[in-house]
């Protein structure tokens, strides 16, 4: 039977272009015409202006946002010999990004209601490392779907043991935490600005930001072949910039990056609304921390597929973030160390967690409609 109406998709990219068409286009013609392609004005200015918006001293362009974790390590000084604490329920470019850099990935578990590292996790190997591993000398935040990790304890532990904390904010440009925006909190943040992103280019790209003006020059030589000077590497370095059209484009969709953080939430509030005394809990908000809603996660802890199927009947499209965690990927299975305690609550959420249309051009009728189907769920 034909869809009574167009299927709402979980995500629309194309419509966050649609939406500021004619600046986009203006903007892109711009960089065009300029004549200079990569790392000119149109970057720095960018850097500029996401650095002023985010509130740290430095912001640092490059190709993608797992470029920008690498980077990040790189600077530091953190690879071969070292161990990099994370989780295993993130996209896989966490994980990829520490390996890039040549450490080796600690994989801890999450705390089932928000999501993320639990704290007493990470405090626990930092104590007490897991024998046969490199030193843990970072630990690698991911705040996931929007929403701040439980930071406080995450930082004073890295504090003890003198390791460096590194912002993961490729889901959460924007959310706060006691008023202070993530990427601002540890030694560096990276940035994905991949056009699904709650600011995101129309092609790849990422921007790293930290307080530390020598790490951020360091970074910008090793993102080209490691020049400090034209033609001359001073250090080894990779090719990982962010171009102009990119850069342009990425200008005119951060003056709307606040009010499409503001639209998200007020959807969320919309699903909330609708959830309320059904059987799916809305998502946890963190005390203290403001949530970007990246993206809106519910668990359906029996059946999901049968849940997403009747959600598709009624033209919402749900997605899965993420299915399989990256420790029982094909790549990383049996390999990558686990935490002692394991990822029992990742694996749990992997196979339970789907996630509602959630991007700021969703019309007030879709948002309606998503509401009416969430309804009809809690009916039975
Ligand atoms: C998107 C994402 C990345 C990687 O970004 P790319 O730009 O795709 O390289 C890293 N971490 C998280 C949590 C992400 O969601």
């Amino acid at each position: 039977m034909d869809q009574p109406f167009p299927m709402i998709p979980q995500a629309d990219p194309g419509a966050g272009y649609r939406a500021q068409k004619d600046e986009i286009d203006a903007a892109v013609a711009r960089a065009l015409g300029s004549g200079w392609y990569i790392l000119g004005r149109e970057g720095e200015a960018f850097e500029r202006e996401f650095a002023a918006w985010l509130g740290a001293a430095r912001a640092v362009g490059c190709a993608n946002g797992t470029d920008a974790l690498a980077l990040i390590l790189r600077g530091l000084g953190i690879g071969e010999g070292a161990t990099v604490a994370t989780v295993s329920h993130t996209a896989v470019a966490t994980v990829a990004a520490i390996e890039m850099a040549g450490a080796v990935p600690l994989l801890l578990d999450i705390d089932p209601d928000t999501y993320t590292m639990d704290p007493d996790e990470l405090a626990a190997v930092l104590e007490d490392p897991p024998p046969g591993l490199p030193p843990i000398r970072a630990a690698i935040a991911v705040h996931l779907y929007g929403q701040s990790c439980d930071l406080d304890p995450m930082l004073a532990a890295c504090e003890r043991a003198g390791v460096a904390l590194i912002e993961d904010c490729a889901q959460a440009h924007g959310a706060t935490l006691h008023g202070r925006k993530l990427g601002t909190l540890g030694r560096a943040a990276a940035f994905s600005l991949y056009p699904t992103k709650n600011l995101g280019a129309l092609g790849d790209g990422g921007v790293l930001a930290t307080d530390d003006f020598e790490l951020a020059d360091l970074i910008a030589a090793i993102r080209q072949y490691g020049w400090k000077e034209r033609y001359v590497s001073s250090l080894v370095g990779i090719n990982s910039r962010l171009d102009e059209v990119q850069a342009a484009i990425l200008r005119a969709r951060l003056t709307r990056l606040d009010a499409g953080n503001a639209r998200r939430r007020e959807i969320a509030a919309a699903y909330d609304a609708a959830l309320a005394g059904g059987p799916f809990a809305p998502p946890a908000r963190r005390e203290g921390a403001d949530h970007v809603f990246h993206q809106y996660v519910l668990r359906a802890p029996v059946d999901r597929a049968a849940v997403q199927a009747r959600l598709r009947d009624e033209g919402v499209g749900t997605g899965i973030h993420y299915p399989v965690p990256v420790h029982l990927q094909p790549a990383y299975l049996d390999r990558v160390p686990l935490g002692p305690a394991g990822c029992g609550e990742t694996e749990r959420a992997a196979g339970e967690v789907f996630s509602l249309p959630m991007y700021p051009e969703l019309t007030g009728e879709q948002v309606e409609r998503v509401c009416s189907a969430l309804r009809g769920l809690a009916k039975g």
